[in-house]
């Protein structure tokens, strides 16, 4: 933020102003995670954790605390208790275990040798030296890693179609296009450790024989882009991107494209599309781009998330990643925990984790103490997740089977005094806006919906407009041709399911 930046000029001020800038690290991080406490500054070796510090706050800090050794108590995110917390006690970061988030907030994104120092091209180094393609794609099939974007689909069994396709040319590209309201989780992947990207990018060249590899983000997400850049004009340097990398035969570099903010460009088919140049819409599937992507040659495609668990995965090991998560779904998962919570923030859970936990360990509960209503995963493709459901281990499965889904990780909490037809509305009012139009049951059904959800907001519904509703999207689900339109009307479905009464109140009391 810009006043995370003025806080980093004026503490680099006044390091220099008295006269320790030698002898103390400044060091700017990516996110920290914990959004609603930022800007954050963690003093090391003895971790105390400074909340909500402004560029005023600067100079007692060097003076104090640099100096002096004499904490900051006003700025200490548990003032008033009689020990300072480390920032692995607090709560918000208990339940959590980062992988993907690992050098998020702890090494400068800017500088390839933090990113080094923790193990960062070790599992490249493994890759080119100790392991043969078929082995890495074994490994990540033990490791049970399923893509991030959504699907869930095996990662190992998708690099394995790409690898067994014979092609003089192939490709690897990174799915940054995040999209869905609500959702960081990639931008500050990108922003925070963008090396993780690269690196499990060339890994994947590597196992499926591709020289090339693009990562598509959006244009609005100015920080990682520089990031990004930065990151593989240095890992060119270091000889770990281009021509001969680690001194081995192998070449492959990437590049940067940039979206133009379409929603739909996030669905592979309408990405790849973009890339050539074309308008960025969807192509019914199969063939799927593991043998039939980018310019008609095999392409490997994951999400950031997917990409950052990989070096990882191939350091520790499968059996390492699939101790962690539930029976179906091995590992974590990022969430952007937003809406009317009281810690609102970036977060990395083991799948399994219970919203119960995330809400109200993680999250310290609804904020106003207001009663929970609902939570919504997986944006404007998913659903609400009720109370009763809040003890449900998180993975694909479960949540497919309470009407929502897992999605690429928007958590939207509301609460009591939210309008669920209201909030269903406004789902209804993005993905109208976003729909390609190139399908008439997303095209008209869509618009269909909303109009009938506004009608319904402003006292003038009916009773039949609610089996309209429910008629037109089963026909979107079946009928339209790509993710978006099939997913649009969950949220309708969903919220039906569980808050029919709302819809009810509105056409009775005509409010
Ligand atoms: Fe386009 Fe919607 Fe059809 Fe997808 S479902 S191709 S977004 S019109």
């Amino acid at each position: 933020s810009s006043n995370g930046i003025a806080l980093y000029e004026e503490l680099e001020k006044e390091l220099k102003a008295q006269g320790v800038d030698a002898e103390a690290q400044l060091v700017k991080t990516g996110c920290f995670g914990f959004c609603e406490q930022g800007p954050i500054v963690k003093i090391l070796p003895d971790e105390s954790f400074y909340v909500k510090v402004g560029p005023e706050h600067a100079k007692e800090i060097v003076s104090e605390h640099i100096i002096k050794g004499r904490k900051v108590e006003a700025l200490l995110y548990d003032k008033g208790q009689k020990k300072s917390l480390q920032a692995a006690e607090i709560g918000f970061y208990q339940k959590q275990q980062r992988i993907v988030l690992r050098n998020c907030g702890v090494i400068n994104p800017e500088y390839i040798d933090e990113y080094i120092a923790r193990e960062g091209y070790a599992a490249l180094e493994k890759v080119l030296f100790d392991m043969t393609p078929d082995q890495v794609v074994e490994e990540l099939l033990a490791a049970g890693l399923r893509g991030r974007g959504g699907a869930g689909f095996p990662t190992g069994l998708k690099w394995k179609f790409t690898k067994n396709v014979d092609s003089d040319q192939k490709y690897i590209v990174c799915n940054a296009d995040e999209g869905d309201p609500g959702a960081y989780m990639d931008r500050s992947t990108c922003e925070g450790d963008p090396h993780s990207v690269l690196e499990a990018m060339t890994i994947a060249g590597h196992t499926v024989g591709a020289n090339q590899g693009y990562i598509y983000i959006r244009a609005e997400y100015p920080l990682a882009i520089k990031r990004l850049n930065n990151a593989i004009d240095q890992a060119r340097e270091y000889g770990l991107l281009g021509d001969n990398i680690l001194g081995t035969d192998f070449c492959f570099d990437i590049e940067l494209r940039l979206g133009a903010g379409a929603f739909v460009c996030g669905e592979e088919t309408a990405l790849l599309a973009s890339i050539e140049g074309k308008r960025g819409m969807p192509i019914p599937r199969p063939p799927f781009p593991a043998v039939k992507g980018l310019w008609g040659k095999p392409t490997v495609i994951n999400n950031v998330e997917t990409w950052a668990n990989i070096p990882m995965i191939l350091l520790k090991g499968s059996a390492w990643f699939s101790s962690i998560g539930t029976e179906t779904t091995k590992g974590t998962k990022v969430f952007a925990l937003t809406g009317k919570i009281n810690n609102s923030g970036l977060i990395e859970v083991p799948m399994g984790t219970t919203l119960r936990e995330i809400i109200y360990d993680i999250g310290g509960g609804i904020s106003g103490d207001k009663k929970f209503k609902a939570a919504q995963t997986g944006g404007p493709s998913g659903g609400v997740i009720t109370e009763e459901f809040l003890d449900t281990p998180i993975d694909y499965e479960s949540l497919q089977s309470i009407g929502s889904m897992m999605g690429s990780g928007g958590m939207i909490v509301m609460d009591e005094d939210d309008c669920i037809v209201d909030v269903t509305k406004f789902y209804l009012e993005f993905t109208v806006d976003e729909s390609c139009g190139k399908c008439a049951p997303c095209r008209i059904g869509g618009r269909t919906c909303y109009n009938i959800l506004d009608k319904i907001t402003k006292g003038q519904g009916s009773l039949e407009d609610i089996d309209t509703l429910k008629t037109l999207a089963q026909a979107m689900r079946k009928a339209s041709l790509c993710g978006l339109g099939q997913t649009s009307p969950n949220p309708i479905m969903s919220t039906l399911h569980y808050f029919e009464d709302e819809y009810l109140a509105h056409i009775n009391d005509k409010t």
